[in-house]
Parts: C-alpha cells; structure tokens; sequence
C-alpha cells in the first residue's frame, strides 16, 4: 500500500491551499457577520474545477475521491461552515444528478452546476421524518404533463442560496414504505414556494433553510431516477456523502486541534506555558493520534470507491468516528482557550458547535452505529 499522496494532487492542493488563503480567509469574518456564503465562491471554486466534477463541453467525471476529501478536509480546517456550503451542493444536490439523472438532465444542469452557476440543495427532512428517512410526508400527485407537490421540507442546507433542489415526495401513497417515494428536481423560483431561513448556531456561515411546497407544478421532465425509487436513491446520495462530511468533520477535528496547540504554546500560567504541562502534552499525544487514525479510515473509505468496491461500511466508519474525535478535540480546544472561548468572534468557538451539527448531517451516530452493526453482522457473522 502506498500512503502518499499522489504528486498531480499534491501540486493541486498546493493551489488550492492558496486559494483558501487569499481569497477566502480574508473575507470570513464578513461573511460570519452575514451568516452568508457568497455565490462568487462557487462561481471562483467552479472555475478551478473545484465543484466535484471535471467538465469539458457536455461530458463530465467526477474528481477523484481522495481529492475531493483533501480539498474539503482543508475547507474544514478553516471553515467548517463554508465547507458544509460546497459540501450540499456538490456532494447532496450536484450528486444526486450524477448518481440519477438521466442523459438530458445531466447535460441541461451539470455543466452549470459544476461551473458553480446553478446551485443544486437537497431537501428530504421534515418535521416527522429526519433519521426515518422513509417517512416523509409531502405529496406528489400525478397531473396532466408533471405532478403537484405539497409539504414543508424542516432543514435544508443552501435552501436560500440555491436555485434548484432534489425533493422527495410521496407519488405512490398506496405502495409499500420502500416504493412510495419519488425524487423531483425542483425549480426553487417556482409559483407556490416560500423559503424560510432559519436561525441556527452552527456551521455559520452556511444557510438553513424550511421550504414550503404549497401545490408546486413540477413537470414530469423533473423526474429524478425512478417513480417509486426515492428512498433508494436519497439513502444512496447520502452513503457517498458520508466520505466527504468525514472529511469535512477530520479538517473541523484538525482546525481546532492546532488552533489550540498554537495557543498552548504561547499562554503562561503557574510560570510556564501550558503546551509543557505533562498533563496537555498527553492529551495533544492522544488527540494527533485519533486525527491520524480518522484520516487512515477515510483515505480507505476513498480507495474503496475509486475502485469500485462497496465502501458502505467503511464510510460510515469514517463519518462515526471523526465526529466522535471532532466533538472530543472541539471541546478540549475550547477548554485551552479558558473564556475567550465562548464568543462568538474567537477562532475557536466555531469548532466544537461545527463537530455537534456534524454529528446530524447524512445520519446521526446512532444511524451510523445501525449500518456499522447490520454491514458487521452480514460480512462477517453470517
Ligand atoms: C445544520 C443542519 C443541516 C442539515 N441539512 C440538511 C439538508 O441539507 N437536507 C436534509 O434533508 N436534511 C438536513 N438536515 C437534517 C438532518 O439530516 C437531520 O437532522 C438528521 O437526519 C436527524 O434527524 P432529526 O433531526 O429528525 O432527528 P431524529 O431522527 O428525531 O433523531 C433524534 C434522536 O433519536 C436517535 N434515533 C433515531 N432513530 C434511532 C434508532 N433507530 N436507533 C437509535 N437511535 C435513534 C437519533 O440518533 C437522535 O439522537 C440538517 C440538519 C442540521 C442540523
């Protein structure tokens, strides 16, 4: 096995880097303040090819897993919440395109979605159904050249921002509860829809968003992937999803880790700094270990899927346990940071509230300990 990171993707990264760094982080304590992300972002990230998917003219390829986990781990360790931002669009909206669009509809949004032109959410929660995915409520019923939809879709990444979202809907009520579903691709600026964002304190600054589907036409070209085949296809999106808010959650986990370690090298107390109290020093030991051992799942979880392999297991390994260090370095880098660290400006306050709304994206950690327990359970206790 070959733990290097690939030469083509290092010089790449490198760039990107920059970029972070230039045109990013100066400007995100103006977008805290607005609890806003930019769409010039997108538009600046599209035109690297930074939006998950290679395009040339029509054609598209997704970038390679392992890149696109380096480049949102490094979105993470400066900005969980604009991460988060890219992480809808590409990895809920953009892929459910990818993974179930037909041949017109990959070529009418992927180029602009990959371009960072057309913003694609994805709305499956409502206020009855969150980790039962399988128990959503809104309707779709059929009508002359499409369906009406009816519902409230409760939290919606990027709902505010977006121009199009993948809902699901009820279209066969009658059917079994794995056959009732349809996803639908919608047109945000439809008659019968109003968005509503949400005041949340986390993942700032991305939008959260409740939106209200009163009797919306969508026609019958906006069919995403199979009558019937919803459920499927949304538990689908979020099993690729769960590789990049692993990634996402390992940079919040690294964020706050040498946020902190740089503060423990330079605070005095008792005489000393605290970096060389044994009892930290432990304690940075253990934590650089667990951020190690998250990125060996995850870099797995990648190779997993470049060749195809089933990397449902893996991948929910990877999300479970970097919130689980995420949440635990989060804290700990709070801690050093004694009072200061509870307002809202400081650098460090962003990370421990970013791990815990990390913990409820693409499945809470009992919903990863379900999957973990029934993969464990058929690969090898069968
Ligand atoms: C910041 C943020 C952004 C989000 N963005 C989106 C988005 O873009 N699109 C979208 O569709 N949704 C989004 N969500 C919703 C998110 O996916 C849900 O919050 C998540 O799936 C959990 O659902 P719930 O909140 O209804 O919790 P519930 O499902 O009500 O769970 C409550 C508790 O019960 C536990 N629990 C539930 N079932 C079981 C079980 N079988 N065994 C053991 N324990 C169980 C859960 O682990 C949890 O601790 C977002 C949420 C947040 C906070």
């Amino acid at each position: 096995m070959d733990f290097r990171i690939p030469a083509e993707f290092e010089e790449e990264l490198g760039r990107y880097k920059e970029f972070i760094s230039n045109r990013l982080t100066p400007h995100l304590g103006g977008w805290y303040a607005q609890k806003e992300v930019p769409r010039d972002l997108f538009l600046d990230l599209g035109g690297q090819g930074w939006l998950g998917l290679e395009v040339d003219g029509a054609r598209f390829r997704e970038l390679n897993p392992l890149k696109d986990a380096l480049f949102m781990e490094h979105l993470g360790i400066i900005s969980p919440g604009t991460g988060v931002a890219v992480l809808a669009h590409v990895s809920l909206g953009a892929k459910g395109i990818v993974l179930f669009g037909n041949d017109r509809q990959k070529e009418l949004y992927l180029p602009a979605a990959a371009r960072g032109q057309t913003l694609v959410c994805l709305g499956n929660t409502e206020s009855g159904a969150g980790s039962d995915v399988a128990a959503v409520a809104s309707t779709a019923t059929k009508v002359d050249g499409g369906w009406i939809l009816h519902g409230t879709k409760a939290f919606v990444t990027n709902g505010v921002i977006s121009d199009l979202a993948l809902i699901t809907a009820v279209s066969d009520p009658e059917a079994d509860r794995n056959s009732r579903i349809s996803m639908f691709l919608v047109d945000l600026a439809s008659k019968g829809i109003t968005r509503t964002k949400l005041h949340k304190e986390v993942w700032i600054p991305s939008d959260l968003t409740r939106i209200k589907l009163e009797n919306v036409f969508v026609p019958d070209a906006n069919l995403i992937g199979n009558r019937g085949r919803g459920l499927q296809q949304v538990l689908e999106i979020f099993t690729n999803s769960r590789i990049t808010i692993a990634a996402l959650t390992l940079g919040t986990a690294e964020g706050a880790f040498r946020t902190g370690v740089e503060h423990a090298k330079k605070r005095q107390a008792f005489g000393g700094k605290i970096i060389d109290f044994q009892a930290k020093s432990f304690e940075v030991a253990d934590f650089y270990s667990k951020i190690e051992a998250v990125r060996l799942l995850l870099w797995k979880t990648c190779w997993e899927k470049e060749h195809a392999l089933d990397f449902r297991l893996s991948a929910s390994m990877a999300k479970y346990l970097s919130v689980e260090v995420a949440r635990a370095v989060g804290q700990w880098a709070a801690d050093l940071f004694g009072a200061p660290s509870v307002i809202y400006e400081h650098p460090i306050h962003k990370y421990p509230m970013d791990a815990w709304a990390s913990s409820l994206g693409e499945g809470t950690q009992d919903i990863q300990k379900l999957i973990i327990f029934r993969e464990f359970m058929k690969r090898e206790m069968a």
